[in-house]
């Protein structure tokens, strides 16, 4: 289990209960997880923002069922667009929030109006499969704010990443745990 100073005691029983549940599963597929499960460590795997090209294998690859792998959006790089092409589809009917205009398949992207003619985006992290269409779509044609990364509540800190050993970029490293996201920032020119 992480020695993160910052876990609190019902955190940290909220990780034992997820490492025991895997282990009694032990005889099963779930075997395979729970003996890839660290022990502890000092060092949490991560993405590079720089490097990611959303490719979608973070939503598949994770050992758990659901992806460990999370959108988030950087506001000191977003634009708070109007016509958010990391939100909305291609051709939007209109730009509202209507589920037929968004690109999100679950809707985990949150439209917040601020002031005329700027919107906050953020990210419904309960809602998010980490699919990467939004991340895909805000770098090609917006200013690259919305990003994937793991979720450290989440992850159970595999020996080796599974997402890791697929990735096409090689975006996925072990970092401190003291640090434990890569901020996503401006590329350099
Ligand atoms: S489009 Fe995909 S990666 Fe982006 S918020 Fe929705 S589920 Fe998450
Ligand atoms: S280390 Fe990688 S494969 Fe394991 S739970 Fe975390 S994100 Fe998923
Ligand atoms: S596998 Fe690598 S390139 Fe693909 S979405 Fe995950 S971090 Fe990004």
């Amino acid at each position: 289990m992480d020695k993160n100073p910052t876990m609190t005691r019902e955190e940290f029983l909220t990780h034992c209960g997820r490492g025991l549940l895997l282990l009694a599963l032990g005889g099963g597929l779930g075997g395979l997880v729970a003996r890839n499960v660290r022990a502890s460590t000092d060092m949490v795997w991560q993405i590079d923002p720089a490097k990611c090209n959303a490719c979608g294998k973070c939503a598949t690859a994770c050992v758990l069922d659901r992806s460990a792998v999370r959108a988030a959006n950087a506001f000191n790089m977003c634009g708070y667009c109007d016509l958010c092409t990391g939100y909305f589809g291609s051709q939007p009917a209109a730009l509202n929030e209507g589920a037929e205009n968004q690109i999100c398949p679950t809707g985990a992207i949150i439209r917040k109006y601020v002031e005329d003619p700027y919107f906050e985006y953020t990210i419904d992290r309960n809602k998010c499969l980490a699919c990467g269409k939004c991340v895909k779509d805000c770098a090609l044609y917006g200013n690259g704010s919305l990003h994937l990364q793991i979720d450290q509540g989440e992850c159970v800190h595999c020996n080796d990443c599974s997402i890791a050993k697929v990735c096409p970029t090689g975006a996925i490293s072990r970092v401190p745990a003291e640090r434990p996201y890569i901020p996503r920032q401006r590329p350099e020119n």
